[in-house]
């Protein structure tokens, strides 16, 4: 609907302008961490001086990760997408899971036999994956379960693009959302948890993946209830397929 489109259309101009100022604030980034390492080997063995250069480093190793957050948001990351065998990229991540949400949640996989293979960057969709964990993990404080689901569903309906899609799902039984704070949960900089706590970029990471990925993000979440983010993830034959030109149509011998 006209709500809706007015929502993209907002978000679209929030992109431009956070792709902005990440990419340059991702430079600048860039060369204190660089001067940083040239500092390290210049300064005498003092452990003092050594702690406070690892803080700026890590200050600044912060900001870089934010600013990648930043840029995901604003479809500018540069991504190398390949095909991608999710279930297994989520088994591999259990670990890094757990260690994300802590040991009061319970984690319960779903996966559907014979998914196919997601064209996907697999390093963006682990760190999508575990944004969207830790905040599962914040709205379910006395714990809860999350429930992580890979199958394939055929788009073009239920709101969904055309063409054939892997579907990640992950969803919380956590406080969920009303309805003004879903509608906003996507924006860069928006968050509920409070100077210090939250950056608000771990959805907006989340939304740029899945569109820069030719895929989709869909929030649906219920207060008191919980919370589920589905992604939706081009299939990788039907996507390359359709990326690579047409066979020629007379097979040359070779070799
Ligand atoms: P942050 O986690 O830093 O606040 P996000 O972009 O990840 O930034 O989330 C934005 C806001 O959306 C959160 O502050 C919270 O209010 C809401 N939110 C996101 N995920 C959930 C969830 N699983 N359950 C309830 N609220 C959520």
């Amino acid at each position: 609907g006209a709500a809706k489109l007015v929502q993209l259309q907002k978000l679209e101009s929030l992109g431009q302008l956070t792709g902005g100022i990440a990419h340059d604030f991702n430079n600048l980034l860039m060369a204190v961490l660089s001067s940083l390492s040239l500092l390290r080997k210049r300064i005498p063995e003092d452990a003092r001086a050594e702690r406070l250069l690892a803080n700026a480093v890590q200050g600044a190793e912060r900001g870089v990760s934010l600013t990648q957050r930043m840029l995901a948001f604003a479809r500018r990351q540069s991504l190398a997408p390949s095909a991608v065998d999710v279930p297994a990229l989520v088994t591999g991540m259990t670990d890094l899971l757990r260690r994300s949400i802590g040991p009061q949640i319970a984690i319960r996989t779903h996966f559907a036999k014979g998914t196919p293979p997601a064209l996907v960057d697999p390093n963006q969709l682990e760190l999508a994956l575990v944004n969207l964990a830790v905040n599962a993990r914040d709205a379910m404080p006395d714990g809860g379960v999350l429930t992580v689901g890979v199958d394939a569903v055929e788009g073009g309906n239920d709101d969904r693009p055309e063409g054939r899609f892997v579907r990640v799902c992950l969803s919380d039984t956590g406080s969920g959302m009303d309805a003004e704070t879903l509608a906003r949960a996507v924006e860069p900089f928006f968050t509920t948890k409070g100077v210090g706590k939250g950056t608000g970029l771990g959805l907006a990471m989340v939304y740029g993946l899945a569109e820069q990925s030719n895929g989709r993000l869909t929030l649906r979440s219920t207060p008191g209830e919980g919370t589920n983010a589905e992604i939706l993830l081009p299939v990788a034959e039907a996507a390359l397929a359709e990326a690579l030109p047409p066979a020629p149509a007379i097979a040359t011998a070779s070799g």
